[in-house]
């Protein structure tokens, strides 16, 4: 690419940013690195109805968060152009009096009561889909019909309006999608959207392609949400004189339910079984909350793999990239038209391999972070367990769960010992602790041996002792080698245990 793109995610702050949005955010930032371009974060909060709490510091945590950080945004600002359309609101109104001046838009002075009239009226004609189109504003009140006089009257005693794009009759508005193609629709079948109100604040089509214009951004890279927007936009380059520089629009494929059956919301929120989001959310005001991948113990970089991964891939098997190597293999061409289903199985997957190729330094801290939390005390021996237990694990916390007897009293289950606990166990167990309490180095290697000994020279089969041995030391039927806990407990516990088994169980 010779220019060196400018891409933009345009969050409006109405909410927690949903996963979907992350990925759009993420797809933007791979494409502006792999270019050596901008990766630009804008506010859209021009709809202040809509407009929630918190919802901004939550976009900027959760993109800090997956290290998709913006070269540009309202909090690093590399000039004075503010990157919050509210703040931006004094620009837009010259560009929407240049569109009333060239006649592709007109004030229009509908109340909302009226035009819920006409909706009504036309629902019970049968006809649901009501638009303000070419058709029907010759029977509104606007600057098309009303007496010129009027207008300028209304306009002068401060009458509320609004500004609306003037479609023509029977216009091909045609784009070149990156990822969809050619995209073809006719203004018959479009209406004439609001661009600007009263209040002096722009709807979103205005302010989008406005603010696109002028921090000169080369990509839409967004939703596919976005694309029936998309020839509106495309008519206001145009109308606008900015055809030259119209960006290059690319909409993704939508995230999809694990069943296929419909996009996957915010209003999934934890309804399904897993997260949305990707960090918590509470909306300070409703008390409403949700959970995110982050709380859940997801690592980031195994959180932005797997959303990657939903929509485009690499072409090959490999399916661990760090975000460094998914730049490197990042294209918009290998993103696909069709919807990506989502597996919440597939995102702990992706989190396993994480956690498995974390050096023991760093796995043995996320551990200990963990046990603060739960107010648990740190073994000394913590990265001997993490290297134990790594492999059972798909979060750090799933350590402590199924290591359980590395950091809390052993808790016997009368119940189910008593399938493996027979009349000759405690004998049995008292001589395999004799033995193991003569060995000079408590190895699991020399464990091992000695408990092999113990086997052939007292006529035993593994499976009669190997289960009361793991059973005294851990509580549980299953796990990882008995020997290898052993050693990392250490001889005097290991025999501690060993006999506080023989007295409760006896
Ligand atoms: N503000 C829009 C949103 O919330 C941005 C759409 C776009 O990228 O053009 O998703």
């Amino acid at each position: 690419m010779s220019i060196k793109p400018r891409v933009r995610f345009a969050p409006s702050p109405t909410g927690p940013l949903h996963m979907g949005g992350v990925r759009t955010a993420l797809y933007n930032y791979l494409f502006a690195k792999k270019h050596g371009g901008q990766f630009i974060l804008r506010i859209e909060d021009t709809d202040q109805t809509r407009f929630v709490q918190g919802a901004e510091e939550y976009i900027r945590t959760a993109l800090e968060w997956c290290n998709l950080i913006p070269d540009e945004s309202p909090w690093n600002l590399p000039g004075d152009e503010p990157y919050r359309q509210s703040e931006r609101k004094p620009l837009y109104k010259q560009y929407v009096d240049l569109l009333l001046e060239k006649g592709h838009a007109y004030y229009a002075f509908d109340t909302a009561e009226e035009l819920e009239f006409i909706r009504e009226r036309a629902k019970a004609a049968g006809s649901v889909n009501w638009q303000y189109n070419h058709i029907s504003r010759t029977q509104m009140k606007n600057s098309l019909t009303l007496p010129q006089q009027e207008v300028e009257e209304r306009l002068a005693r401060g009458d509320e309006y609004v500004v609306r794009i003037k479609l023509l009759r029977n216009e091909e508005v045609r784009l070149n999608d990156t990822i969809r193609g050619w995209v073809s629709v006719n203004t018959s079948n479009m209406d004439d959207k609001v661009l600007f109100k009263s209040d002096g604040m722009p709807t979103y089509h205005m302010a989008n392609v406005v603010d696109d214009y002028l921090m000169k951004i080369t990509h839409v890279i967004r939703g596919e949400e976005w694309l029936p927007s998309a020839p509106l936009h495309v008519l206001l380059y145009k109308y606008l004189g900015w055809e030259e520089n119209m960006p290059q629009f690319a909409h993704l494929p939508l995230l999809l339910r694990p069943d296929g059956n419909g996009k996957l919301s915010k209003r999934d929120g934890d309804r399904l079984g897993f997260p949305v989001f990707p960090i918590d959310w509470e909306n300070k005001e409703t008390a409403e909350t949700a959970s995110g991948y982050r709380e859940k113990g997801f690592y980031p970089d195994a959180f932005v793999n797997m959303l990657a991964f939903l929509g485009w891939n690499p072409g090959t098997d490999q399916e661990i990239y760090s975000l460094d190597q998914l730049v490197e293999e990042f294209s918009l061409e290998r993103v696909s038209k069709s919807g990506a289903k989502f597996d919440f199985e597939k995102a702990k997957w992706f989190n396993q391999q994480y956690l498995r190729r974390r050096t023991g330094a760093h796995l043995s801290e996320d551990v200990k972070t963990e046990l603060e939390k739960q107010k648990i005390a740190v073994p000394d021996q913590l990265a001997s367990i993490c290297q134990l237990m790594k492999e059972r694990a798909i979060f750090p916390a799933d350590i402590i769960e199924e290591g359980d007897f590395f950091f809390k009293p052993i808790q016997f289950d009368p119940q189910s010992v008593s399938k493996k606990w027979k009349p000759d166990s405690a004998s049995q167990l008292r001589s395999l602790k004799d033995r193991l309490s003569e060995l000079p180095t408590f190895t699991a290697a020399a464990i091992e041996k000695a408990f092999g000994l113990e086997l052939s020279e007292r006529s035993l089969s593994f499976g009669q002792l190997g289960p009361i041995f793991r059973i005294a030391l851990t509580g549980r039927f299953t796990g990882p080698s008995a020997f290898s806990i052993a050693e990392i407990l250490g001889k005097p516990e290991c025999l501690l245990r060993m006999d506080s088994a023989i007295q409760t169980l006896g």
